[in-house]
């Protein structure tokens, strides 16, 4: 399988060296060149299969030849070993039409367990081959950053710089992450928004004197592998809720378009989905494109969902390259409008493009608060804020009684207990797996929130590639 950029002047790939690149180095991202498609008789001989089995399946395709079939399984049983649920992400029903599939049963607690636990692994495996070091550096808005600290504390071969928006992470999020004392994890809180950090990140990949001392490597979506194993829980929930024969929909928390982007790749993969709901908080850039074609970019409010306090979702590129007709020059030159003034008008052919498979909602504070209510009050369930605004946007879709209808439960709610208490007023307790967390101790720096700061830091203190 091969992968071309998003913006057409960067090599074609494959599998291993997209995983070990991140961004493409004309600014844009990796995308396979075309889709592995599965005929209805291939989808329906998935019912009943083991999640670490359907993964290989799903996965392999555009794996390719970069690892066998055993070497994949062999990452995915390490992987998924790690979750508490034995259904590494088990479904619930809330009532004849709405369901939650429960993608927190990982290490730190939100979903970002699920593909970077494997991408941790595909790191580990590509350099020991290679013999070469990796760089990581990368910007979290709280999820990315414990989960791929956890994937990569202890292992050779890699440094992980994170950065975070100081102040904006909750303080479970911020623990997380700094109590990791592995020598090669460096975490940084900068001044300023998630935008700001994953700004400086991008501008790191095409940093020459940074890059020439330094394989920089990604652990944001904008990283291919993270956003293929993520196609597998589609699969996994459609499956068990009657596909290939049944239509399903999804509601998808949003923030870095990276998440409800794997749901459209399982549609392309030809999982038969009835609709994909992006559903944001007040931070409501991607509901205004997909509404009315408006991709502007405000300043971030802080939300009680803060890993989607975002104004860029890097990955909406993607399905504006994909759905726009695949044209790299176009693409690079609609981006290049965006970044000098941080606003752009979608094309016809991707609203059109964008409009067959996508709608969307935005929930405000009291939505957000009355989603948890909801499902604690007539279900006993207790949701975190993300998920409530995924389950907001799912009741408010107009579809048929009979699609069911899946909000995708992106973090446990004890990573964000006091906006849950708030609602609900129930203080999820954190389950054993994360530890004695908050008595821990924690080792971080503080940075100007200057790109100069950050490469100065980075330089100082990361390994050179050799
Ligand atoms: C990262 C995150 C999101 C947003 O996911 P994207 O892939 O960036 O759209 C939603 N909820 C939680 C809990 C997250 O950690």
């Amino acid at each position: 399988m091969e992968y071309i950029s998003t913006r057409g002047a960067a090599p074609a790939l494959d599998f291993e060296a997209v995983t070990l690149a991140g961004l493409a180095s004309d600014g844009g991202l990796y995308l396979p060149r075309e889709w592995p498609r599965f005929s209805e008789a291939e989808i329906a001989a998935m019912a009943g299969l083991s999640y670490v089995e359907l993964a290989v399946r799903v996965m392999q395709p555009f794996v390719g030849s970069s690892l066998s079939e055993a070497e994949l399984r062999e990452l995915c049983e390490g992987a998924y070993g790690r979750f508490a649920h034995a259904a590494v992400t088990p479904l619930r029903q809330f009532d004849q039409q709405q369901w939650l599939l429960e993608l927190f049963h990982g290490p730190t607690l939100a979903f970002k367990d699920v593909a970077l636990q494997l991408l941790g692994r595909l790191f580990e495996t590509f350099l020991a081959r290679r013999d070469q070091r990796l760089t990581i550096v990368g910007a979290t808005s709280g999820d990315t950053g414990s989960a791929a600290i956890d994937a990569v504390a202890g292992r050779d071969n890699v440094d992980i710089f994170m950065l975070h928006p100081r102040g904006r992470v909750s303080d479970v999020q911020r623990r997380q992450m700094t109590t990791v004392l592995a020598p090669n994890v460096h975490n940084i809180a900068i001044d300023g928004s998630f935008d700001d950090a994953q700004a400086m990140v991008k501008r790191m990949f095409g940093d020459k004197d940074m890059t020439a001392r330094f394989r920089i490597g990604a652990v944001n979506s904008i990283n291919w592998a993270r956003l293929m194993a993520q196609v597998v829980y589609y699969f996994a929930a459609a499956l068990q809720l009657g596909a290939p024969e049944r239509r399903v929909a999804f509601a998808v928390p949003t923030g870095n378009f990276g998440d409800v982007f794997a749901g459209y790749v399982a549609a392309q993969m030809g999982l038969p989905i009835e609709r994909l709901i992006v559903a944001t908080n007040i931070n409501d850039i991607l509901h205004r494109a997909l509404a009315n074609g408006d991709y502007s970019a405000g300043t971030v409010t802080p939300t009680a969902a803060p890993s989607m306090d975002i104004q860029v979702s890097s990955n909406f590129e993607r399905l504006l390259f994909d759905v726009g007709g695949r044209d790299g020059a176009a693409m690079a030159q609609q981006m290049r409008g965006f970044e000098a003034s941080k606003a752009m008008q979608l094309t016809n052919a991707q609203r059109e493009g964008a409009a067959s498979l996508f709608s969307s909602a935005r929930a405000d504070a009291n939505e957000t608060a009355r989603a948890m209510a909801w499902a604690h009050e007539h279900y006993g369930e207790v949701i975190d804020p993300h998920t409530a605004i995924g389950l907001h946007a799912a009741r408010a879709a107009d579809l048929p009684a009979h699609v069911p209808v899946v909000t995708l439960a992106t973090a446990h709610p004890a990573k964000f207990r006091d906006a849950v208490e708030r609602a609900t007023g129930l203080r999820p307790s954190l389950p054993n797996r994360v530890g004695n967390l908050m008595e821990r101790e924690e080792r971080f720096v503080e940075l100007p929130g200057t790109y100069e700061a950050v490469a100065a830091y980075v330089a100082e203190h990361a390994t050179p590639s050799a």
